[in-house]
């Protein structure tokens, strides 16, 4: 599975931040291989009706193993979805003394 194959840039995207909103330079290799940024999939966008909606409908206790958590009974309904990204500063929780978008290496 694992061939060494010399990486090609296929395309570079910029992408916004979700956390912070700058700007994510991104690096594509392939369809799941690509650096610079980190992208979680997409997240619903939901009108303030359907939020509410979700809201008032209340929320019941699930529980998946030992853990308890507080789960919407109705979830709201996406109008749209948004590419969830992070800069690698938000997303290495903004520990790192070093800005790591400084180390993506551009051949
Ligand atoms: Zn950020």
């Amino acid at each position: 599975m694992y061939k060494t194959m010399k990486k090609e840039i296929k395309k570079r995207l910029s992408k916004k931040c979700l956390c912070c909103g700058r700007e994510v330079r991104v690096i594509v290799y392939s369809k799941s291989d690509y650096r610079g940024g980190h992208f979680f999939g997409k997240l619903p966008l939901t009108t303030k009706a359907e939020d509410k909606k979700s809201f008032e409908a209340g929320t019941h206790i699930e529980k998946i193993g030992d853990f308890e958590m507080n789960v919407l009974n109705i979830d709201p309904k996406p109008y749209a979805f948004v590419e969830y990204w992070e800069c690698p500063k938000c997303y290495w929780g903004g520990r790192l003394k070093v800005n790591t978008c400084n180390r993506i290496v551009v051949k």
